[in-house]
């Protein structure tokens, strides 16, 4: 027997005509590369999505055609997101901070009909475009008109009288590589139904908590997994949307406080640049309420000043394969019960995760540990935007329970609150225990003088590896070794102190602006502790 309710289909599509219904005047405002800044609002944007339809159509592209993208976050990359999906399209987002050959890999793998770029990557575009097997149309995005076709003249030869095409909700209608710290970069590919029920769960207070009248700056790039996925969920509820095409912290500050951005989405790095900025020029935070901070573990010292400004920290853990969110650092129901410190604790681990998804911690046999905020163990995740299978892949990247084994090694608490204690790659193993290299840094980062901390595991003869901290300072500042091992003393196990604190001008960092630790690990492979053979 079936119920008796309307089976619509969950179409990433329908976000925007709700949008657009709905929320028809919200402004999405754009920063450009040049400096400019332009205002157009939900109502502008259905339309424009529809002329790209048109505009894709009359390139001959059709359903399931790879669209991609090699851009920073403005408002007709957005359209192009939603234009996309209309025509039963796959939008592949790039990120134009890989190396040359990934780009080239990632494209060819994707079989991309349409590349659309950002003016500022023409040098990418001119690099790379020989060795592109299956790119038929070069379009730029921005700028003034050279040798390529813009997006602008492309779309404004279209009157919008457009329907969208017919698809199911399990169509794909996105496409992400992650980064490929193991082999060649994978394709994860986000379906209609998955991107809908993963909007819908990110507006929630406990997620991101967005509303009509929050207003986003989404400082997560586009090409990141979907900048989290925040333009499907903004438009779910009609917030403003502020895009900027440029991550300088003089003009995100001024983004944000001038037009008045409640909520903010980025990796820890940006935050570091946003303070020391702070740090030099003064200035507010605005009407900043909630920011969101993933993509690596958050410093306990960068959620501390942020709730003393009254700004709620969500602490998201996810990947590209989990659409990305996990986990936002959720409230626990006796939130207002505990001082301000035990509120950081809670904020320094990664949360619980929302209806939807499972989360388990396994041991190296596969079997399920304990949630007693101890067994420390693989974490594992299964839900309705997870992956099952990467892009081309001849098998599921799960078993047949649907755990999928994030790499991550996790403690899971009594509430269910998760704790990332480490990337299984990254953990520092001394003496057959575990010594997290996350907790190492982030108490670190705490040390006065200190801009940002790395801690590897170098080679010792008598505990197989001991921690190395490896130290940028901040300018000005001549803090030494044993300063930060003095005030490390009470804040991490005798046991983990580093064996030794060197310093360097700047450490290496991925394209999604975290430390590369692999190539770290790399450089200080054969790095002599003093006193050691
Ligand atoms: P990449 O593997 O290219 O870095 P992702 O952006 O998908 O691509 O990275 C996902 C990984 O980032 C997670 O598996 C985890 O190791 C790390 N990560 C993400 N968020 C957090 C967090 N809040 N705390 C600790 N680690 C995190």
């Amino acid at each position: 027997m079936l119920g008796g309710i309307q089976n619509s289909k969950l179409l990433v599509t329908n976000l925007i005509d709700h949008a657009a219904r709905e929320h028809t005047n919200r402004e999405i405002v754009s920063y450009w590369a040049d400096g400019s800044l332009t205002r157009s609002n939900w109502g502008e944007i259905g339309v424009e999505a529809r002329k790209f339809s048109q505009a894709l159509q009359k390139l001959g592209m059709k359903k399931g055609d790879r669209i991609a993208t090699i851009a920073m976050n403005h408002v007709h990359h957005l359209a192009t997101w939603y234009g996309t999906a209309g025509i039963g399209g796959v939008l592949h987002t790039i990120n134009p901070r890989l190396f040359e050959e990934q780009l080239v890999y990632i494209c060819n793998h994707a079989e991309d009909r349409v590349l659309l770029f950002d003016k500022m990557f023409t040098p990418i575009i001119e690099l790379i475009k020989p060795q592109l097997k299956t790119v038929e149309h070069f379009i730029q995005f921005d700028g003034e008109k050279g040798e390529y076709s813009t997006y602008r003249e492309l779309v404004d030869a279209e009157d919008g009288d457009f329907t969208w095409v017919d698809v199911e909700e399990n169509d794909p209608v996105g496409l992400c590589y992650t980064s490929g710290t193991t082999g060649n970069p994978k394709g994860v590919l986000y379906e209609h139904r998955s991107n809908v029920i993963h909007a819908i769960t990110e507006v929630q207070p406990d997620v991101m908590d967005l509303a009509t009248k929050s207003v986003m700056l989404p400082v997560v790039p586009m090409f990141h997994a979907n900048a989290w996925g925040i333009p499907f969920a903004a438009a779910a509820v009609g917030s403003k949307l502020v895009f900027s095409a440029s991550n300088e912290a003089p003009v995100l500050w001024k983004l944000i406080r001038e037009e008045k951005v409640t909520h903010s989405a980025g990796v820890p790095t940006v935050w570091l640049s946003m303070f020391a900025d702070m740090d030099t020029n003064g200035g507010d935070y605005g009407d900043l309420t909630t920011v969101i901070i993933g993509g690596s573990a958050c410093p306990r010292a960068m959620i501390e000043r942020l709730m003393k400004n009254d700004i709620r920290v969500g602490h998201a853990w996810g990947m590209t394969e989990t659409s990305p969110i996990g986990t936002t650092g959720a409230y626990p129901a006796n939130w207002d019960e505990l001082s301000f410190d035990e509120q950081v604790d809670v904020i320094c681990m990664q949360g619980r995760p929302p209806y939807g998804v499972e989360l388990r911690v396994v041991d190296e046999d596969g079997n399920e540990l304990p949630r007693d905020g101890e067994s420390s163990g693989t974490l594992e995740i299964r839900g309705p935007w997870i992956i099952q299978r990467y892009f081309q892949a001849d098998e599921d990247a799960v078993g047949e329970d649907r755990w999928f084994d994030t790499g991550d090694v996790a403690v899971l608490h009594p509430d269910g609150t998760m704790q990332i204690t480490d990337r299984a790659k990254d953990v520092i193993k001394s003496g057959g225990e575990w010594i997290s290299s996350i907790e190492l840094e982030n108490a670190a980062v705490g040390a006065p003088g200190v801009a940002e901390a790395a801690a590897v595991g170098v080679y010792h003869p008598k505990w197989d590896e001991r921690p190395l901290l490896i130290v940028v300072r901040k300018p000005d500042s001549d803090v030494s070794g044993d300063d930060i091992k003095s005030y490390l003393t009470d804040k991490i196990a005798k046991w983990w102190m580093p064996d030794e604190v060197i310093f360097v001008d700047e450490l290496p960092h991925t394209a999604t602006g975290k430390i590369l630790k692999r190539a770290l690990r790399d450089e200080y492979k054969d790095y002599k502790l003093a006193g050691v053979e």
